[in-house]
């Protein structure tokens, strides 16, 4: 185990997920069956659309979403570089090209659709847009972009699960959403993720693809529901457990709770740190998550790139344990040896990368601990 005494994330879990994850175990049936289907019905019913498939994580749920979408040997799909790899990877995964888009700027850390609109060409056929840190991207200024070029729209909302632009659920705004339930996401299941989409044939594909292109899945036939099954397309096995659908059910009860504490939390640190209403304070940004946004990740943006790394070690002798949230993913080695992408591609992306600290974010961090993290930095960055 890790000897910070404040780690980056950190799970909200009780005693409710160890019952059902027990139950599931005393039932016997451990894979694709009813809490996995229950899971759906209630995520699905939580942000809003008709239905949802469950799968075994959250790069699957992107990979079989790309490939639901029709994304074929060729095609290319405009992504964020700053941003977890399985955004891009996922594009490769599905037999196409990411091309890497720029972020807007340091206190905007999701695409830029100018530079978006820019990189289009004959062989685009969509947009990964993703909601970083839980902050919702420029969702409408991209879906005219894409409308108006025949182009999908897919968000990766692994950070966005929780969180709203306007009145719609993050993942629910685009043709597709895909979420993770990775041990560090706004709810957990371990490993586990969820595709929703608009067109019911999309999120069909996506069912089929889960489970080797077969129309009957093994449960349906335990059930008697089913007797015999045809391959459609070859598939996939992203089947989700019964154990992710039992933790889900539960985790997602605590999901608007949990949210709502990361929200204040950001608040204690914007004001401990001295930050304006614009996240601006001395020597530092800290990057606005947005009023309804899911509240994902702590950001701060230092002035100086220099002081990054020295902070970054003042802060775990501290027992505090920071991150970076992400090294691009254009300038790493196989999309610069596959791709001939490189350092100069992508100037805003490339400069945040050098100045940001992701600082300590999870429901059950107290304000006090909040406090004392802001005031090492404080003291690191010198008195104003
Ligand atoms: C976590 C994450 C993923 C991948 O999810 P996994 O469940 O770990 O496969 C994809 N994109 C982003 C932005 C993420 O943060």
């Amino acid at each position: 185990m890790t000897a910070f005494r404040i780690p980056l994330s950190d799970v909200t879990l009780g005693e409710e997920e160890a019952l059902a994850v027990a139950q599931v175990v005393r039932s016997g049936w451990l894979t694709l069956g009813p809490e996995v289907r229950a899971f759906e019905e209630e995520f699905a019913e939580f942000v809003g659309v008709e239905g949802a498939v469950a799968v075994s994580n959250g790069t699957a749920a992107l990979h079989l979403a790309l490939h639901a979408l029709g994304v074929q040997a060729g095609a290319e799909v405009i992504v964020p570089s700053l941003s977890f790899v399985a955004t891009a990877n996922s594009v490769v995964l599905a037999g196409g090209t990411p091309i890497f888009a720029d972020v807007l700027s340091s206190t905007e850390l999701t695409l830029d659709p100018g530079h978006v609109r820019s990189l289009i060409t004959p062989r685009t056929v969509g947009v990964t847009a993703m909601h970083y840190g839980g902050r919702p991207a420029r969702m409408a200024e991209l879906q005219e972009i894409c409308r108006a070029h025949n182009l999908f729209l897919l968000e990766d909302a692994a950070h966005g699960v929780g969180g709203y632009l306007g009145d719609e659920a993050l993942g629910t705004v685009g043709d597709a959403g895909c979420f993770s339930f990775f041990g560090n996401k706004n709810m957990t299941t371990g490993e586990g993720g969820m595709v929703v989409a608009k067109d019911p044939g999309v999120l069909e594909g996506v069912r089929l693809a889960r489970s080797h292109g077969m129309t009957a899945a093994s449960w349906d036939r335990f059930a008697g529901h089913a007797w015999e099954y045809d391959v459609i397309a070859p598939g996939y096995n992203y089947r989700p457990t019964e154990i992710t659908g039992a933790m889900g059910r539960i985790q997602l009860g605590r999901l608007p709770g949990n949210v709502a504490r990361r929200r204040e939390l950001l608040d204690v640190y914007a004001r401990e740190l001295g930050c304006d209403h614009r996240g601006v304070g001395e020597g530092l940004v800290l990057h606005p998550w947005g009023e309804r946004g899911a509240a994902h990740l702590c950001v701060i943006l230092l002035t100086d790139p220099g002081a990054r790394d020295p902070l970054r070690t003042a802060l775990a002798d501290a027992g505090i344990q920071t991150s970076i949230h992400y090294p691009p993913s254009h300038l790493f080695r196989h999309y610069r040896e596959s791709q001939g992408t490189g350092p100069g591609d992508l100037p805003v992306t490339e400069d945040v990368a050098r100045r940001m600290v992701t600082l300590p974010l999870y429901p059950r961090l107290s304000d006090e601990q909040v406090g004392g993290i802001a005031s090492e930095i404080r003291s690191f960055l010198g008195p104003s």
